[in-house]
C-alpha cells in the first residue's frame, strides 16, 4: 500500500525501523531504512558488502569474499550509530517538508522517528498516527486511526480511488 502511494502523489519516502527490506521487496524505491537492512552483509575489516538474498546460503560463520574476515548483517545494533547516508537522506528530506506524514505502526520512542511527525506539526503538515495503542506522537497528531497497518492502509488506498 505504501508502495503504491508513491505512484499516486509526486513525493513519497518511507522512514522505516524495520531491517526486513520488505519495502524494497513491495516496490517502494524512497526508503530511508536508518537501522540498515539485513540483506546487506559487510566486512567488519574492508568494508566490502554486497547483498545476500537467502541467508541459506551462505557459509557460517559468514566471511568476506576478498579479505576472509569476519563479517555481519549491515544493521544498526543497541549502542551503535546510525548510517551516515541515512541520516543525511532523512534531514535533507526533512529540510524540504512534507504535505503530510503518517506515522504507522511505531510507538516512536526514538527520537527520530518521532521527528517528521513533529516537524509536520510545526509546518502546520497534515499529521495520521495509524496504531491501535498509544504512542509518543498519539498527542500532537491531527489524526489518530487506532488500527492496524495493513487495515488503515487499505482503507486510505481504497478512499484515493474514490476521492
Ligand atoms: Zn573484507
Amino acid at each position: 500500500m505504501i508502495a503504491e502511494l508513491e505512484h499516486r502523489f509526486d513525493r513519497v519516502w518511507t522512514l522505516t525501523q524495520n531491517v526486513d527490506g520488505l519495502h524494497h521487496a513491495a516496490g517502494s524505491r524512497n526508503i530511508i531504512d536508518i537501522h540498515g537492512d539485513v540483506h546487506w552483509l559487510v566486512c567488519t575489516r574492508c568494508g566490502h558488502r554486497w547483498r545476500v538474498d537467502n541467508y541459506a546460503r551462505i557459509s557460517i560463520p559468514p566471511s568476506c569474499a576478498e579479505c576472509d574476515a569476519l563479517v555481519r548483517p549491515e544493521v544498526v545494533l543497541f549502542g551503535e550509530m546510525l548510517p551516515f547516508d541515512r541520516v543525511k537522506s532523512l534531514q535533507e528530506q526533512l529540510m524540504r517538508g512534507f504535505d503530510a506524514v503518517f506515522s504507522i505502526g511505531t510507538t516512536s520512542v526514538f527520537p527520530y522517528i518521532a521527528q517528521p511527525v513533529i516537524d509536520a506539526r510545526r509546518r502546520g503538515a497534515l499529521t495520521v498516527e495509524i496504531n491501535p495503542g498509544a504512542s509518543e506522537v498519539s498527542h500532537i497528531v491531527d489524526y489518530r486511526l487506532r488500527t492496524g497497518a495493513a487495515a488503515a492502509m487499505e482503507a486510505v488506498v481504497r478512499a484515493l480511488d474514490h476521492a
